[in-house]
């Protein structure tokens, strides 16, 4: 190729960019040399006509690939310099790996022609703004990227294959370890397994990845953490469980001895290299081989496990979490839920004539999105309601059950202190063995025999640690429930209903009892008040509780009034009886006359029949209905009764007429009804047939 042809005194004028760039994945395919390579383009370059002092190296993406332009300044310089018009030359050792993306290239090319840049690399020099030129150095570079492609799909095939076939050594998952040939074992260390036995038996247990935390927190049970890199890797080192640590074992369908592969997919973001993973469904793993080795859980356990934790996000969402007790009147605040929407309820307080009312009341929601009310709900009925069941339940009888419970519990203890003392075993062998390297190493090695007494100085006051906390823990202990101890606790059972109802005893106090005992109230508002109680341990307790009177009604309509009604709503509509009531001189509870609307709403507020309820339960028929079963228009039906060969009367204040069904006043579903209509209208006989088929 003629060089000399192609670069002009303007491009010499310019400088001259020499791009080095060394990825790791092309330290795996060429030597080391390459760097030695790019620098020799340098001195073509003062060949060509550049002087030392116009050749600019840029080296800064040193150690990165070249997949990607987004976070490599290097490059990103590069072609801001070319489009400033301050390059003459570019340099690279294989142009085309300078960008590993087709797009960047081309960007670059493009720049490169519109600047009247020149390309240089180990086969020549090129000028992009060559028609010629620029198509050789496209290919080079669709080469370079279907290189690249070929190679991770070669690499990723590999793997998959053997994925497939369950043979891909992977990580094995703590509790699990490979034996010389490769295969899953459960780890031979007892107390990693016991730590994994404990993680999952905890959970049974709880259901609760967030007490499974709390349980190994309070009982001092450590957890095994293997080191994964550095001088360390594959150390055991024991600490803390946390709560992402517990999750990601749950989550974990290993632990059921199943082979997995390709559970996760990752996705490049538009911006930069950053990468996402996503969690895949069970169905879109790439391999799933159940029962590959041994397991600590079945795969049906790890279902139910799957399921549990869903479940309990739900349940511990932002509005989900229960509030302390505060010195309010409203006793269950902070432990109540909308049965509707699920909710946590609030309270309101408000005041009527000096007493202060509390109220539960779903209002999350409509607050948002500015709806109604869910539902409210009567604080003083709901927490009485809800007094009595506790009391009731916590009861001499009961409190057996309780004592059972109490000798399971230090089952589960002595389990914990066999742990602990496993802890200590280890850690005191551990201190032993430093002691014996100490002992052995050659008093005339001095940098040797110095870190040996720390590393069995470090042992020893880890050692002297957990014995402490042992220590500190078997005297916390419970000890088992004696005779006497059950007699004080039956004694503080019978006590409770004084201490709770003695007025001396604090809201406070009185919510801090409940809340040993209950979990959570859930709220529903129906014909009655539904009171579904959690208790702590998750058994579940429901109660009713009909739907308060108004408080003005109970105290101002005496009861007198209330069974006129009741005994007028039989053959009155409201605004009759509110006449009826007026002319034997009674007055309302506020001392009005009566109206149709103060009738109707003593009715409703004490459940007493409208007069057409209570004639349409009697049998009685509309119109339509009457002139149904006899063939004719209902307005000959209303003839008829004009005329009186039909009984009808006015059932409500609209003017609705309903009739007296033929043969006297009998329920509807009166078996002989039928037979006797069909004897009266014989005419109709066909017709009822036909609905009697329904
Ligand atoms: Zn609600």
């Amino acid at each position: 190729m003629n060089a000399s042809g192609k670069v002009t005194t303007e491009h010499r004028a310019r400088h001259a960019y020499l791009y080095v760039r060394q990825s790791s994945l092309r330290q795996v395919h060429e030597n080391r040399e390459s760097t030695a390579r790019q620098y020799d383009l340098k001195r073509r370059a003062q060949a060509l006509g550049w002087t030392s002092d116009q050749i600019v190296v840029i080296d800064e993406d040193l150690g990165q690939s070249g997949a990607s332009a987004a976070g490599r300044n290097g490059f990103q310089r590069l072609v801001a310099e070319v489009g400033l018009g301050r390059v003459g030359l570019v340099m690279g050792l294989e142009v085309s790996r300078l960008a590993r993306s087709s797009t960047d290239w081309h960007r670059l090319l493009e720049i490169c022609a519109l600047a009247e840049t020149l390309i240089l690399d180990e086969d020549g020099i090129y000028d992009p703004s060559h028609f010629n030129d620029r198509l050789l150095l496209g290919l080079k570079g669709a080469m370079s990227e279907a290189e690249l492609h070929v190679l991770r799909a070669r690499l990723i095939g590999g793997q998959l294959n053997k994925a497939r076939r369950g043979e891909l050594w992977m990580r094995p998952p703590l509790g699990f370890a490979s034996d010389p040939e490769g295969r899953m074992i459960l780890d031979p260390d007892r107390q990693i397994q016991g730590a994994v036995r404990a993680l999952f038996e905890t959970f049974r247990r709880t259901g609760s990845a967030m007490r499974v935390v709390r349980h190994f927190s309070t009982e001092g049970i450590r957890w095994p953490r293997r080191i994964p890199t550095g001088p360390r890797a594959g150390e055991i080192v024991w600490g803390p469980l946390d709560h992402s640590r517990v999750l990601g074992i749950l989550h974990n369908p290993r632990y059921t001895g199943a082979f997995v592969y390709g559970r996760t997919r990752q996705r490049k973001t538009v911006i930069g290299d950053q990468v996402r993973y996503r969690r895949l469904k069970q169905e879109e793993w790439t391999v799933f081989l159940p029962n590959a080795h041994e397991g600590y859980i079945s795969w049906e356990e790890f279902e139910s496990n799957q399921a549990k934790l869903i479940g309990n996000a739900h349940g511990y969402g932002a509005d989900r979490r229960k509030s302390p007790a505060r010195d309010g009147a409203a006793l269950l605040q902070g432990l109540v839920l909308c049965g509707v929407c699920g909710l946590r309820l609030t309270v309101r307080y408000h005041t009527t004539h000096g007493r202060p009312i509390s109220d539960y009341v779903c209002q999350r929601r409509g607050i948002q999105t500015a709806q109604p009310l869910c539902q409210r709900l009567p604080g003083d009925r709901i927490d009485d309601a809800v007094a009595a069941v506790v009391l009731k339940a916590v009861n001499p009888a009961s409190l057996d059950v309780a004592l059972e419970v109490f000798e399971e519990l230090r089952r589960r203890q002595a389990e914990v202190d066999r742990l602990r003392r496993a802890q200590v075993d280890r850690a005191r062998e551990e201190a032993e063995l430093a002691q014996r390297q100490y002992l052995l190493a050659r008093p005339e090695n001095r940098l040797v025999v110095d870190s040996l007494e720390r590393h069995w100085n470090e042992k020893l006051s880890s050692l002297r640690q957990l014995e402490d906390e042992y220590a500190r823990w078997s005297k916390n202990q419970q000890s088992p429930v004696t005779e006497q101890d059950q007699e004080r606790i039956r004694k503080l059972v019978s006590d409770l209903p004084r201490v709770w109802n003695d007025p001396r005893t604090p809201v406070r106090d009185r919510k801090r009892m409940l809340r040993l005992l209950i979990e959570d109230v859930t709220l529903v508002r129906s014909e009655t008040i539904q009171i579904h109680i959690r208790w702590k341990g998750g058994a579940t307790t429901s109660v009713q509780q009909p739907l308060p009177i108004l408080l003005p009604d109970q105290v101002r309509t005496p009861v007198a009034i209330i069974e006129q009604v009741r005994a007028l709503a039989t053959e009155q509509t409201d605004a009759q009886i509110a006449r009826t009531l007026n002319a034997r001189w009674l007055r309302s509870g506020r001392d009005h006359s009566f109206t149709r609307v103060i009738v109707r709403h003593i009715r409703t507020t004490y459940g007493i029949r409208s007069y057409i309820d209570h004639l349409r339960s009697q049998g009685w028929l509309t119109a339509p209905e009457i002139a149904a079963q006899m063939g004719v228009h209902f307005t000959t039906a209303k003839r008829f009764a004009a005329e009186g060969v039909l009984h009808a009367v006015r059932a409500d204040d609209r003017g609705r007429i309903l009739f007296e069904p033929p043969g006297g006043s009998v329920p509807r579903a009166h078996p002989g009804k039928r037979l006797r209509d069909r004897r009266r209208y014989p005419q109709l006989a066909s017709k009822s047939d036909e609905r009697g088929a329904v």
